[in-house]
């Protein structure tokens, strides 16, 4: 074993500092922003009546904001070096594994938290794995749990999180070779749109058109949204178009793309838009108002799809 694992595993059962204790009591105007973010028309959340109704005291928390309680907001403090998640943080990163993705979340629900309580949670350092070989990095695994109390010092949930914690640069899958790549991601499709796919198989860029009103529009879909007939032919697109707007990704990288990766929203001379990816010119030079063609490429047997080059660049 590495002095650096035993150390990892001496503070296995510690904890981070002492006991954080939520800034405000669970309270209505944070449950009803939630549910309205969320979309959580249950009336338990915000009317007290249908609380009572439904045999809770008053106005509950949804279990899942269980973590909302105790957050540190955007000033939060590092966690204290002095043990548990924040001295194994001081080790790994400085034996190299500075890089974290976050792995998984589980959590468990006692009760319901109600208007009122207020809530504290106490962080332990539950497990590190030894190191791993993973397609992102050589790193250990590490699974912290927090264990959430409310003011009579009952649990009312925990809360296990687990994380890698890595050395950049190290992953078996940093740079693949083109030839290993993935393919590319396939675009959803539905029964209303299979069909603009399968004309670019055959080398054709359709527009839907309704032929009500004679409005064009894409994506595609069942439903003109100028006169909503359901009526509909295409036009053959001439492929030439400009850049309305764009963006240059750089990361996060998926491995079927080349990076930088230019992504384009292309208005077409014909009115509609679509997204595209623009090739053949350097990221830098990319401009709104860039004149474009498309060309259908097909990138393996089932996906032809059209990207975009600079008009007037080779073909
Ligand atoms: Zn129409």
């Amino acid at each position: 074993m590495s002095d650096l694992y035993e150390q990892l595993q001496a503070l296995v059962g510690s904890t981070s500092g002492e006991a954080t204790v939520g800034p405000d009591p669970v309270n209505a105007p944070m449950i009803r922003h939630m549910v309205e973010a969320l979309g959580d028309a249950n009336p338990v959340y915000v009317d007290e009546a249908a609380a009572k109704a439904a045999g809770f005291d008053g106005i509950v928390a949804p279990a899942t904001m269980l973590q909302t309680w105790s957050m540190g907001g955007l000033h939060r403090k590092a966690p204290s070096p002095n043990g548990g998640w924040g001295a194994a943080l001081v080790l790994l990163d400085g034996a190299g594994f500075t890089s974290t993705v976050a792995v998984n979340c589980e959590q468990e629900y006692v009760r319901y938290l109600q208007t009122g309580d207020r809530v504290t949670v106490t962080g332990l350092l539950e497990s590190v794995s030894e190191e791993k070989a993973t397609g992102l990095g050589v790193g250990h695994f590490v699974t912290t749990k927090d264990e959430y109390r409310d003011q009579d010092g009952e649990l009312v949930g925990t809360h296990r999180f687990r994380v890698l914690k890595f050395k950049p640069g190290t992953g078996r899958n940093a740079t693949p070779a083109k030839e290993d790549r993935p393919l590319r991601p396939r675009p959803p499709t539905t029964l209303d749109t299979q069909w603009w796919f399968d004309a670019c198989k055959e080398g054709r860029l359709l527009i839907q058109r309704c032929t009500a009103c004679g409005t064009l529009r894409h994506p595609p879909g069942p439903a003109c949204a100028s006169c909503h007939s359901f009526d509909w032919d295409t036009v053959e697109a001439s492929g030439k178009g400009t850049v309305y707007s764009f963006v240059v990704t750089h990361h996060p990288q998926a491995p079927a793309f080349d990076y930088p990766l230019p992504i384009v929203l292309v208005e077409l001379e014909e009115g509609t838009r679509l997204v595209s990816n623009l090739v053949d010119v350097d990221p830098d030079d990319v401009e709104i108002g860039m004149p474009v063609i498309a060309e259908l490429v097909a990138f393996d047997d089932e996906l032809t799809i059209p990207q975009f080059r600079p008009q007037g660049s080779k073909a």
